[in-house]
């Protein structure tokens, strides 16, 4: 078999050659087949930007409406820069990881600060929190025509499997080499086109494993992965390390229609945002009650709330539940209702399998 490498040498002009003829097949057919999203329509990079970092790690259909509810909410730079921190995380309820909306206030902060004109290259993108390569690329190439690629999972498995690439791509140095050569090969006037063209055909043609579409691929007739037989099995990546397993116990305090939420620490997991309280370990509900009573509130009825897992990137929770009732509220939390959840307090999705047992049966 036939292994090729633009990693060992990034200006490999056979490697240039082979992208290069890959460019106008890839382009007809995104002119032809593109789909049409909401952040497609125009070049505004603000659309651009929100769409891209909501992307990360989520699905492009649980995506729509975050993305028209927070361009409703705050629809440009300055709107972005001048939101509360609960309204921001409210917008943001449910699409996890929530250090992404707040990096991207402290850039449109910076942003504002430096004139409210938003960067135009992507070495000046780069310097605002938040914006690493992939999204630098994005902004720069889709809405200011630079020939900057936006190298994600998806990309790089298109080019691993048209080069028949067995390098790692969990390397740095690999994704580095690869956008060196994609830069190389870049369209004039379709620098856009051809950065969504490339995650176009990653998202819906060279899917992942056996779900791989050479069939139907613009590519087919050039790409070498297909022509050895090797797409499948394409790319080659290290395995990362499974989650680390905790075990929490979580309290759904209940005051008549109203929760007991408190503020995470700072730093770490979560960090600063509202969760059910709770303890590391499982303690037996003797315990939970001892706890409560220690917080000055007097228990009415306590039952198990059933259990529950949630996966971070580095951490899996496993979770019981307990359900407290207690007789008034105090103990230092925020209490908050039915209308108070759905409107005011984002709580993190990896409480979700407590949804049921909080006023009005959910988040
Ligand atoms: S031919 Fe198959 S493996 Fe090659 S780029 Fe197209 S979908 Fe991916």
């Amino acid at each position: 078999m036939k292994k090729t490498s633009p990693s060992s040498n990034a200006v490999n002009p056979d490697i240039i050659h082979r992208l290069q003829v890959g460019v106008e097949p890839l382009l007809a057919w995104y002119a032809q087949v593109g789909r049409e999203l909401p952040w497609r329509v125009g070049k505004d990079p603000y659309r651009i930007w929100v769409s891209e970092i909501m992307l990360q790690q989520t699905r492009i259909e649980t995506v729509k409406p975050y993305f028209a509810r927070f361009l409703a909410a705050l629809p440009d730079v300055q709107a972005l820069a001048n939101a509360s921190e609960d309204e921001l995380l409210k917008l943001w309820q449910g699409l996890g990881y929530y250090s992404r909306v707040r990096n991207m206030q402290k850039a449109a902060r910076v942003i504002m600060e430096q004139g409210g004109t938003f960067p135009h290259t992507a070495s000046e993108l780069r310097k605002l929190p938040g914006i690493g390569d992939y999204t630098a690329g994005a902004i720069a190439s889709i809405a200011f025509g630079e020939k900057a690629p936006a190298v994600d999972g998806n990309v790089l498995r298109v080019v691993a499997r048209y080069l028949n690439d067995h390098d790692d791509v969990m390397k740095p140095a690999v994704r580095r080499r690869v956008s060196e050569a994609l830069s190389q090969v870049y369209p004039d006037g379709r620098e856009g086109d051809f950065t969504q063209a490339l995650m176009e055909l990653g998202e819906v043609i060279c899917l992942p494993g056996s779900a791989v579409r050479c069939e139907i691929c613009p590519l087919n007739a050039l790409c070498e992965g297909t022509r050895q037989g090797t797409a499948a099995e394409l790319p080659c990546r290290t395995a990362k390390k499974p989650p680390k397993n905790q075990e929490r116990t979580v309290l759904i305090l209940r005051c008549g229609d109203k929760v007991a939420l408190r503020r995470r620490p700072d730093k770490g997991l979560l960090a600063g945002l509202w969760e059910l309280p709770g303890w590391d370990g499982f303690l037996p509900e003797t315990e939970v009650q001892k706890q409560v009573s220690a917080m000055g509130l007097q228990v009415t009825a306590l039952q198990s709330a059933g259990e529950g897992v949630h996966v971070f990137s580095h951490v899996r929770w496993q979770m019981k539940g307990v359900l407290c009732e207690v007789e008034k509220e105090g103990g230092g939390f925020l209490w908050t209702d039915q209308k108070g959840l759905r409107e005011q307090w984002a709580l993190p999705s990896a409480f979700r399998c407590f949804f049921p047992f909080l006023p009005g049966g959910k988040g």
